[in-house]
């Protein structure tokens, strides 16, 4: 199994450790030709506005829409307003998930929290959620499954068949079960083909 990191900004690095640590390889991709042959992609958290610049500088916006459409792709934080239809900015977004977002959701006072949070198909009890600056899912589309809510009722993880998302930053905490989660996603899909 082959599992890219999307490496242009942001905290890859911890991605990258934590699918070490589950024994998969990560490839950064920086460039469209690292997409080819992988099974999965992960947008990690970072500025999505730089993202999107660096996407468009590298000519990765089309490549990662055209993968998206069959291969798993799980955003995280910035990687989640990356990935949405609609994020309420002009900024370049990869438009794969139906949702609205609204970015830095929870205030410019508070930028930081975190919550333990239940997750449907994550077992075990309680994930830690840890929140920067986070964005928040306001409205998904009729095909998009929610998978979390935060106690105040508000969206924070999404899912659509092989595309997943997470407005929190699972790769900050030791916890591996939502890597594992996305691997089964990868894995699924794989045998599917
Ligand atoms: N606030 C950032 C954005 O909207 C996301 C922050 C993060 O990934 N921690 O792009």
């Amino acid at each position: 199994m082959k599992v890219g990191v999307l490496a242009l900004q942001g905290d890859f690095q911890e991605h990258e450790q934590a699918l070490g640590k589950i024994g998969v390889a990560a490839v950064e991709v920086r460039l469209p030709e690292r997409l080819e042959g992988l099974d999965g992609l992960i947008i990690p958290g970072g500025e999505s506005t730089t993202v999107g610049k660096l996407a468009t500088t590298f000519k990765l916006i089309d490549p990662l829409k055209e993968f998206a459409k069959t291969t798993p792709v799980w955003g995280t934080c910035g990687g989640l307003v990356f990935m949405a239809k609609d994020v309420g900015f002009d900024q370049p977004v990869l438009g794969v998930l139906d949702m609205v977002v609204e970015r830095n959701a929870f205030g410019r006072q508070v930028d930081s929290f975190e919550e333990d949070l239940d997750i449907k198909g994550i077992e075990g009890g309680p994930f830690h959620g840890v929140f920067i600056r986070a964005p928040e899912v306001k409205q998904v589309g009729p095909t998009v499954e929610i998978l979390c809510r935060i106690q105040d009722g508000r969206i924070v993880a999404v899912r659509n068949g092989h595309l997943f998302a997470t407005a929190f930053h699972p790769e900050l905490t030791d916890d591996l079960r939502l890597h594992h989660y996305f691997i089964e996603i990868v894995a699924e899909k794989s045998r599917s083909i």
